[in-house]
């Protein structure tokens, strides 16, 4: 049942495993947040307004793969409802040249992210990077895709290509409702979501995909193969939303 396996969205997370410690100096300057966290580590700092008062969100993407002006609106208006910058988020845009691969690790990402990443945090503005390949995840297999991965605390990755080829045909989703889906989801990874830098108000985390909010109609869902459950995710113009459990952990740990 290939159309099956082509309308799983299985939406990865992936947790460096690297030191996290965010080390506070003695002195009095203010310490710049690294960017080369644990995915989720620094869902406070996004959040809240206790060191960073605004946001810049860096979109590479590789020409014909850049996200749709509609997708950039929602990216916009979810942190706007739902973080405390009261100087403001900015979206800025960057095209490099293709790396070449057709298929991405995320050593791979990594690398290219050093190579062309320009924001980092300032003393009181914090920085996100995404990225907008137009190549697969190295780990995808017949029977799982992966449409997107947090794997830094303020990095993630968007496979534009696989959601080209999951989108916008017959029987298929809009582009725009799934590539939204996927920002929104990767970027509620970097909030702490769930239960990754975000302590949980109520127990709703899904036991059999750690890290995912167990209410199957949540932004935060982690829906597998099951074609049909996707779909329902994302028909109907139906973008996901945040449900009033992860809403009331991120208001908890500093959002709105
Ligand atoms: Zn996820
Ligand atoms: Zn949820």
């Amino acid at each position: 049942m290939k159309l099956i396996f082509i309308y799983a969205l299985i939406i990865a997370f992936f947790t460096a495993c690297s030191n996290d410690t965010n080390s506070n100096s003695g002195n009095n300057q203010p310490s710049i947040v690294s960017n080369a966290l644990a995915t989720g580590a620094s869902a406070n700092h996004i959040l809240s307004n206790n060191q960073f008062k605004s946001m810049v969100i860096e979109l590479t993407y590789i020409d014909g793969y850049a996200p749709s002006t509609t997708t950039i609106n929602n990216l916009q208006s979810f942190l706007e409802n739902r973080v405390n910058k009261p100087n403001g988020i900015t979206i800025e845009q960057h095209q490099i040249v293709p790396p070449g691969n057709s298929n991405y690790t995320i050593d791979d990402i990594v690398a290219i992210e050093n190579t062309h990443r320009i924001n980092f945090n300032t003393n009181d503005k914090i920085a996100i990077w995404i990225l907008f390949l137009d190549g697969e995840a190295a780990s995808n297999t017949e029977s799982s895709l992966t449409l997107g991965t947090a794997y830094l605390n303020t990095s993630f990755v968007v496979y534009e290509n696989t959601i080209h080829d999951l989108s916008n045909s017959a029987f298929e989703p809009n582009r725009s409702d799934l590539e939204t889906t996927v920002v929104l989801h990767e970027f509620g990874h970097l909030l702490g979501l769930t239960n990754l830098g975000t302590q949980m108000q109520n127990n709703h985390e899904d036991i059999d995909h750690p890290k995912h909010c167990n209410e199957e109609n949540c932004l935060m869902y982690y829906a597998a193969e099951t074609g049909s459950g996707v779909m329902n995710m994302v028909s109907g113009g139906t973008i996901p939303q945040l449900d009033t459990q992860c809403i009331a952990d991120l208001q908890a740990n500093g959002g709105k």
